[in-house]
């Protein structure tokens, strides 16, 4: 049985046109899942009722299920999602006057092992598929709207996982993000984050142009080999200019990620030579305040820190901000999602094919 959240635009309108059907009933479908948040054939009352059974019988729709849902004081909400085969994931969405962002995840656990990461400690089980990824937004807006709440107006890749890694299913999930008979979010409203996987930048500035947030940590590679082990597969110079390459003429700047541990990337010496560095890139700023979790061996920069080492880069001319800690009293701020699953033996051989180049 297909399930039709797996589905992007051209997708569905393969789908119909297999089973002898306009393709125009693709864009009506769409618009029934993701716009009005329907999983019930029987609801879609401008499909005739022999279309709608026989619908019914060759496809659902059909979302992970929702096995928590937290709320932070600061109004952060996040979801905790069973899929079909026991793995858990999480998603964050975080309300702001202006904006609902939904931080989503694009694997169940992550096999990129950076040291300061609580995904990290799970290791790597598998990739999300389409359905499985775009079904966390279509979730949080049919929950959103059963509360009255706002739809999510901006997604981030900045969930569990690394997206580059899963690049197949996250462009067609991102497809839906932005189409018009889905969700229409702009380019502006959907960015992915990465630690810096070259060959998948190089991908994703063919075949996408979403905004891009570059994981980067570390001013210098020594540094970076020890928080970001892909580091040692693909060098701070080679992803800086892959992300140059990705924003372009004109096109936006890439946001760079910069998690604050004390004492070990926050010095003065290491803000200007960050600055340095991005003088090659166009690109604004993200501190991140460091968020603990158990058994972790870093601590948080301290807020007098952090701000020194903003000033640093303000005054070298690079917009920075810090980003602030949301939903941190339920576990949902960055870096301290987790989900749950039970196979953790590809951990070991996910990471050193990607550390070592023998994917194939
Ligand atoms: N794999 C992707 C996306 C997931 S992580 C990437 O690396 O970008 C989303 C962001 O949270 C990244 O910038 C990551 O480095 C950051 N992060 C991870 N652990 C963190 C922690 N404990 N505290 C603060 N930020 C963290």
């Amino acid at each position: 049985m297909q399930n039709l959240l797996d589905l992007d635009r051209p997708a569905m309108v393969e789908w119909f046109r297999a089973r002898g059907e306009k393709p125009f009933r693709a864009q009506q479908v769409l618009k029934w899942i993701h716009q009005q948040g329907v999983d019930d054939f029987a609801a879609m009352t401008n499909l005739s009722k022999p279309l709608r059974e026989s619908l019914a019988t060759a496809a659902c729709i059909r979302g992970p299920q929702v096995v928590a849902d937290q709320r932070s004081a600061d109004g952060s909400r996040k979801w905790l999602f069973q899929l079909h085969d026991g793995n858990r994931i999480e998603s964050v969405y975080i309300p702001e006057p202006e904006r609902a962002t939904l931080c989503i995840s694009s694997q169940v656990g992550c096999a990129l092992n950076c040291s300061f990461c609580s995904t990290a400690q799970q290791g790597f089980n598998r990739n999300l598929d389409t359905a499985e990824i775009i079904a966390q937004l279509w979730t949080a807006n049919r929950l959103l709207a059963a509360d009255g709440e706002p739809p999510v107006s901006n997604v981030v890749f900045m969930g569990m996982g690394e997206p580059l890694l899963n690049l197949d299913n996250v462009l067609r999930a991102v497809h839906l993000m932005q189409d018009d008979f889905a969700y229409a979010l702009s380019k502006r409203r959907v960015t992915l984050s990465t630690a810096g996987v070259v060959p998948g930048l190089q991908r994703l500035a063919r075949e996408s142009d979403i905004s891009l947030a570059l994981s980067l940590h570390a001013p210098d590679d020594t540094l970076r080999d020890q928080l970001v082990p892909l580091n040692r597969k693909y060098r701070i110079a080679e992803v800086l200019q892959a992300c140059k390459d990705y924003v372009g003429e004109g096109r936006r700047r890439v946001t760079i990620e910069y998690v604050m541990l004390a004492g070990v990337n926050d010095s003065d010496t290491q803000a200007r030579a960050l600055a340095k560095v991005l003088r090659q890139v166009p690109s604004k700023v993200n501190l991140i305040p460091f968020n603990p979790f158990p058994a972790t061996r870093y601590r948080r920069s301290s807020a007098e820190r952090i701000d020194r080492f903003r000033d640093i880069l303000y005054g070298a001319g690079i917009v920075t901000i810090t980003r602030k800690t949301r939903g941190d009293d339920i576990d949902a701020a960055c870096g301290q999602l987790a989900g749950d699953f039970e196979d953790r033996t590809r951990r070991r051989q996910r990471l050193s094919i990607e550390v070592t180049g023998g994917a194939a």
